[in-house]
């Protein structure tokens, strides 16, 4: 059977989809099947009773024009490549942490205003703290300046080798160092290097010394430079714009099609089995799905199995999506907030309570007098396998559980339980289900002393089987994902004799 397509991607979640529009605006005819009616994976957005939600991400990197920011504008860069536009808002605040013994902190896009205030907290390590967020920008300032590409393209690394190579051999030393050593270098004080460790478990959901100096000088400094941007009309907005670019140069994306295996005929991909019982043959095919999913349930041949236990397995998530009535929202409320009770426990099951509320930003998101509130803790399917999916019991537990988040959560946002209109509950197996990922897991994380280029990259030991996403380096967030989407299609589109141009 002849090919279809040169290039199949399954799945059109950011990695996907910033993938597969960077290979269609090369001219590589590219198709991807997406097992919803929607684009967006983790970064989609739904609509409930007028309101609109953001499924999972709502910080977002990468918006900016800022100079220093540089390479790492990665989403303004793409969407000028692919003719798009996606209209942002300033966020003033990446986080608002609410931690034990009534520490109270603002990580402000104004860094001074930051860094101020964490000394005006802890005055004897005020040195310290200048240190240890020097570190992070002198990784960012490297970043930054470096063009995006994959490591497995050896052409790219020579080119990047001879353009920067001061760069390029402090980077290399820089990518063995981990950020909760590089703390503990310059500061003692314990409550402080829990704060440390709450600035990486944010994001990354390991503390700071699992946690590469690599990935935080991305997070933590270029929310001061290139800073933390709102897509009008929710994060849906990003996909489909990808989207748009896709299509807008000819490619083609099959929604409700699910891909139920990888054809592979002597150790090489050679195309798809959808749902359906379709099959269909591309001269590639690229995964956005999770490593554990690909190898353990599309790849039916044992000898490629990725062992759980090979990395870290995040917890999935409780998610509330709330619809509020506004004056609950006090003026000059930040949008996104980070709460803790107890230091002992903030890294157990639901022990720290994230939360948005991006109507602050974009009011359209909600009726008129209304704002969405987006609250989630950790959580694995287990807590929740006793229950039969409809059921009352079901429902009732979710309710509960619901309840006794939101009652924790008056503690930043009194009169929460009272202002709800709305409540949308989803649980770990919800996650698996609308994204096909492996116990609904917010994806693999490296092992404590494992090196982030241990980090899956985007070539796999099928051949022509490629893959992209958060199982892939550098790792879970919609800029970090979207940067394994541009890894991926510059070393596809290398390998088809069409290199992309840097971005
Ligand atoms: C609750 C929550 C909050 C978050 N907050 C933030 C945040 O504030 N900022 C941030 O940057 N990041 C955040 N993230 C992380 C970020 O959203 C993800 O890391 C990123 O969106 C993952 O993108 P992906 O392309 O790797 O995978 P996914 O989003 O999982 O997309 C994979 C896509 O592939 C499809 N698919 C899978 N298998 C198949 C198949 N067999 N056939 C067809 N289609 C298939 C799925 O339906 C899905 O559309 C958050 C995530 C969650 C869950």
């Amino acid at each position: 059977m002849g090919e279809q397509a040169e290039v199949i991607v399954i799945g059109a979640g950011i990695g996907g989809l910033t993938a597969a529009a960077l290979l269609q605006e090369r001219g590589i005819q590219t198709v991807i099947f997406e097992k919803n009616g929607f684009p967006g994976g983790s970064c989609a957005s739904f609509t409930r009773n007028g309101y609109t939600f953001d499924a999972g991400a709502s910080v977002f990197y990468g918006f900016s024009e800022d100079g220093r920011s540089g390479t790492l504008n990665l989403h303004t860069r793409i969407f000028r490549r692919l003719g798009i536009e996606v209209e942002t808002v300033p966020d003033p605040v990446q986080i608002h942490y609410h931690l034990p013994n009534g520490f109270n902190v603002a990580a402000s896009y104004d860094r001074r205003m930051f860094l101020d205030a964490l000394a005006e907290r802890f005055p004897d390590e005020k040195d310290g703290i200048e240190q240890f967020y020097r570190e992070l920008e002198d990784v960012f300032d490297i970043l930054s300046s470096l063009p995006a590409g994959s490591l497995e393209d050896i052409a790219h690394l020579t080119s990047v080798g001879g353009r920067y190579p001061l760069k390029t051999v402090m980077l290399s030393l820089k990518t063995f160092r981990s950020m909760g050593r590089t703390a503990r270098k310059y500061i003692r004080d314990e409550e402080l290097l829990h704060f440390i460790d709450i600035e990486s478990y944010s994001w990354a959901l390991q503390d700071a010394v699992s946690t590469p100096l690599v990935n935080a000088g991305i997070c933590l400094a270029d929310r001061h430079h290139g800073g933390i941007n709102y897509p009008l009309g929710g994060s849906g907005s990003i996909p489909a714009a990808l989207v748009r670019g896709f299509e807008k140069f000819g490619g083609t994306v099959r929604y409700r099609e699910e891909v139920t295996g990888i054809v592979v005929e002597n150790g090489e991909a050679r195309g798809v089995r959808l749902s359906s019982g379709e099959v269909v043959f591309a001269r590639a095919v690229i995964t956005n799905a999770t490593v554990w999913d690909t190898f353990n349930r599309m790849v039916s041949d044992s000898r490629y199995r990725v062992p759980e236990e090979r990395f870290l397995r995040a917890p999935s998530w409780f998610q509330m999506f709330l619809g509020v009535d506004g004056r609950v929202i006090p003026p000059g409320f930040n949008v996104h907030h980070v709460l803790i009770e107890d230091w002992k426990t903030y890294d157990t099951l639901g022990g720290t309570i994230y939360f948005s509320a991006p109507t602050i930003l974009d009011p359209s998101l909600a009726p008129p007098g209304k704002h969405v509130v987006h609250a989630f803790v950790t959580s694995e399917t287990t807590q929740w396998d006793g229950y039969a999916r409809g059921s009352d019991t079901y429902r009732q537990a979710k309710e509960r559980y619901a309840d006794s988040i939101i009652a924790r959560t008056e503690k930043i946002l009194p009169g929460l339980a009272g202002a709800v209109e709305l409540k949308v509950l989803a649980t770990p197996q919800t996650h698996e289900r609308y994204l096909n990922r492996w116990k609904g897991s917010y994806g693999a994380l490296l092992k404590p002393g494992q090196n982030i280029l241990q980090k899956p990259q985007n070539m796999t030991r099928v051949k022509n089987l490629f893959a992209t996403g958060d199982s892939t380096f550098p790792g879970q967030g919609v800029i970090a994902v979207t940067y394994s989407g541009v890894s991926c299609a510059s070393l596809v589109a290398r390998k088809m004799g069409t290199p992309l141009d840097y971005l």
